[in-house]
């Protein structure tokens, strides 16, 4: 099977389009969470994952958004576009975003996914091979996928060393998956945040066993034009631009 895997779209609906326009053919999507937050298309992102039957799991803005938890633990800016996106959302979405699970485990007796970290399902960031290793502890398969940092990474466990190793995912490089217990970040579709604007994504090829890291540019003025007619926050509408 090929799964399109993506994370952090944050209502990014021109980016969602060119990742989907980018992978092609791909049999199911798999979504590790922040469908919105940020950008100035929620229900249109939520629509496209709900329309194809995506499997997905809940962010922190999706929950935010939900009044799940208070926003007063975001910055203003973040806290002023979660507002903004509970008064876009129609209740289809708002359905879709309630029925959303923390955690998947066990898909295809392989993955786990998660949008934070696999102790910490919603909220935790996976920065560094310390968390990394002892979130190890926290799931059961030999892959656990996530986002929320908007980094894409992968922590390697060295079960004999007891000890967790941090690599670059490199673009158009297959992963060979099942060697060791890992835990993998596609990036984000719709804010990327390693100083790279263009959107990430990953193909995950079960048959091979194998993760494929891409990047692609897509209309970036477009989606900040959007965010200006919606009065968004500058800081938010110019951070696309430097992929921060
Ligand atoms: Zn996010």
């Amino acid at each position: 099977m090929r799964i399109l895997l993506i994370s952090d779209i944050h209502s990014n609906l021109v980016a969602l389009e060119t990742v989907l326009a980018d992978a092609g053919s791909f049999d199911k999507i798999w979504c590790l969470g922040d469908l919105v937050g940020y950008g100035p298309q929620p229900n249109e992102c939520i629509e496209h994952l709900r329309k194809s039957n995506a499997l997905a799991v809940a962010g922190n803005h999706d929950w935010a958004v939900l009044g799940k938890f208070d926003v007063e633990d975001f910055n203003p800016d973040a806290r002023l576009a979660a507002l903004w996106t509970r008064n876009q959302l129609s209740v289809t979405s708002l359905d879709w975003l309630h029925a959303l699970d923390e955690r998947l485990p066990k898909q295809l007796d392989t993955y786990t996914l998660v949008h934070g970290s696999p102790r910490s399902p919603v909220y935790e960031y996976v920065l560094t091979p310390s968390t990394a290793r002892q979130n190890m502890d926290y799931f059961d398969t030999p892959v656990c996928l996530m986002g929320h940092t908007h980094i894409p990474v992968v922590y390697r466990f060295d079960e004999k060393e007891n000890k967790v190793s941090q690599w670059q995912l490199e673009e158009k490089v297959p992963l060979f998956l099942g060697a060791q217990r890992m835990m993998v970040n596609p990036g984000s579709v719709g804010q990327p945040r390693d100083g790279d604007p263009r959107s990430a994504y990953a193909i995950l090829e079960t048959d091979a066993g194998t993760l494929t890291h891409y990047r692609v540019s897509y209309d970036i003025r477009a989606t900040q034009r959007k965010m200006e007619q919606a009065n968004l926050p500058p800081r938010l509408i110019q951070r696309l631009d430097f992929g921060y």
